[in-house]
């Protein structure tokens, strides 16, 4: 039997347009520009300094880590550059209800014991009245609880190992330290305002964007990073947008950068309010603050009034209405067009997601990198990929408000009463009768972040899993004990955050004086 030969083919996708120059139009044109420039092929990126930026988006998720790793990004020069802190989780305050506080931290909680999961063993223990709160078996949160951060050390035997963390940036310096690496691999980059989008009579796709003056750039496969207007994938291709408000109904947000007032802190804040919910995301040199909120329940102006009133140092700019809906692009991918960020959908920032999603799908299409020919199988398969995440996001975020027991303001009662999508359903029944959370294929968030979540927000199981019952109760509340003490300990002997950064030359302003020596809190 003669063997089959792989066709060598002159069908390759020479030219990649990215429409856009926000985060999504540089993270891509790095990412592209880094393993898909053979020399013969072109990234061109076309993005419009009178229309500018979203300007916005400046905390993310650990898997940011290894997006910067594939770039093989320095992290102590990226955080230099950027202005960048550390991100152990997000501080979550009157959520379940008013006065609750609660972290969702990065990495573990505990350490399982014979197979089986920590927090059943935990709810055993609480069960029996001990255990004290589940985040002290958090080396992230025990950390953050003091400004401390400590660089998990690969292979270490120290609890620091245990530490997980994302960054917190400023979103202009982000792009622009992209764009740097991205033009240095050769990205080419075209300023001007798109006027128009050409299509082939016969197929539909896209080979041109003609700029004001006429100019037109042509290519194979087009990027579009336009942010939330869709350029290419709607107000070219009419592709259709899947609106989600009915479960997740704020549609807006007022962002407002403070002075810093002492040494940043290594956590995001998401205060709720009455209509919605406050962020606060320290950088190194200001903090990022907005309210995101539901304009059926709340004018702008009140809005603006509650940010005004409660973010902590004197304000560095006016602030700035931003209007969204919560919802995805019926295909991320249509024609010869790829959508990323936020023209493919946006899901409000409250786990710190859009930049991830622009990642996932950048590494997506990295997987499926298409011939000029595009194969539908493979569209759809990123497209079905692209729709698995936005729905397990849009489940875990729909969890923070369907898990509350406010019933202080209409809005609130409405987000606790309403009807949630089938899936996240039966992921609160399961939670709700064992303590058990099962992870759907490549779920984004794992098991710790559905149960800081749950328990943050007082959703306690009837149950915790029999299983625990085969563990010695005595001898698991002493290996707890351990754990807990190893903790709390080791977060005593971390330097603060600014300090870390400070030793690492990762601070950008070392010629300035400390914000506080911040060590002790
Ligand atoms: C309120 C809010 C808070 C957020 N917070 C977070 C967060 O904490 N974490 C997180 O991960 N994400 C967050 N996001 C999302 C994050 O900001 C975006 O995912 C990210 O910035 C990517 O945006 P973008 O590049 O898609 O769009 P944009 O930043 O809007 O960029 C669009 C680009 O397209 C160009 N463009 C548009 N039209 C034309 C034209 N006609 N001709 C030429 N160029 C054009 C613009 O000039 C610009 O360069 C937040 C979003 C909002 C709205």
């Amino acid at each position: 039997m003669s063997a089959r030969k792989v066709i060598v083919t002159n069908n390759r996708i020479d030219r990649i347009v990215v429409v856009g120059g926000g985060t999504a139009g540089w993270m891509a044109a790095a990412a592209f520009s880094r393993y898909f420039d053979n020399g013969r092929r072109r990234i061109i990126v076309v993005e419009s300094d009178a229309i500018g930026t979203v300007g916005v988006g400046e905390a993310t998720i650990p898997a940011i880590k290894s997006f910067n790793a594939m770039l093989d990004i320095p992290e102590n020069e990226f955080l230099r550059e950027t202005r960048g802190t550390f991100k152990l989780g997000i501080e979550f305050v009157n959520w379940g209800r008013q006065g609750d506080r609660y972290i969702h931290p990065f990495g573990a909680f505990g350490t399982d014991l014979h197979g089986i999961p920590f927090h059943q063993l935990w709810l055993r223990e609480h069960a029996r009245g001990g255990g004290g709160n589940i985040t002290d078996f958090s080396m992230s949160a025990a950390a953050a609880a003091l400004g401390r951060f400590g660089r998990p050390a690969a292979g270490a035997r120290s609890p620091v190992s245990e530490i997980n963390y994302a960054f917190h940036f400023d979103a202009t310096l982000y792009a622009a330290y992209l764009r740097r690496l991205a033009e240095r691999q050769g990205a080419i980059r075209q300023e001007g305002r798109i006027v128009k989008v050409h299509r082939d009579g016969e197929s539909g796709d896209v080979t041109s964007v003609e700029l004001e003056g006429g100019r037109l750039v042509e290519g194979d496969l087009f990027l579009d990073c336009s942010g939330f207007r869709g350029l290419l994938i709607e107000d070219a291709l009419e592709t259709g947008y899947e609106d989600w408000s009915h479960w997740l109904p704020m549609d807006r947000a007022i962002a407002m950068p403070t002075a810093n007032r002492s040494s940043p802190d290594p956590f995001t804040r998401a205060t709720a309010h009455a209509a919605g919910w406050q962020w606060r995301i320290p950088l190194q040199h200001r903090t990022g603050n907005g309210h995101v909120f539901c304009s059926a329940f709340m004018q702008d102006d009140e809005a603006e009034r509650i940010l005004r009133d409660t973010v902590e140092g004197d304000e560095l700019a006016d602030p700035r209405l931003i209007r969204f809906t919560t919802g995805m692009r019926r295909k991320a991918w249509s024609h010869n067009v790829v959508s990323l960020g936020l023209s493919s959908g946006f899901i409000e920032p409250l786990e710190s997601t859009s930049i991830h999603l622009v990642q996932n799908g950048i590494a997506r299409l990295f997987g499926l990198f298409p011939e000029k020919d595009i194969s539908p199988v493979e569209r759809d398969e990123y497209n079905r990929g692209v729709r698995e995440i936005y729905e397990d996001v849009r489940d875990f975020i729909i969890l923070h408000y369907k898990a509350t027991q406010r019933d202080d303001t209409e809005f609130w009662r409405s987000v606790r009463d309403m009807d949630i999508p089938a899936s996240l359903a039966r992921k609160m029944e399961l939670w709700r009768l064992h303590g058990r959370v099962f992870r759907e294929n490549a779920e984004l968030f794992t098991l710790p972040s559905w149960v800081a979540v749950m328990l943050g927000q007082n959703v306690w199981p009837e149950h915790y899993d029999p299983i625990a019952d085969t563990l010695d109760e005595n001898r698991v509340a002493q290996a707890m004990e351990q754990m807990r003490a190893g903790y709390r300990q080791t977060a005593q002997q971390l330097p603060s955050q600014e300090q870390f950064l400070r030793s690492a030359n990762a601070w950008a302003m070392a010629d300035e004086m400390p914000l506080s020596m911040g060590a002790a809190r």
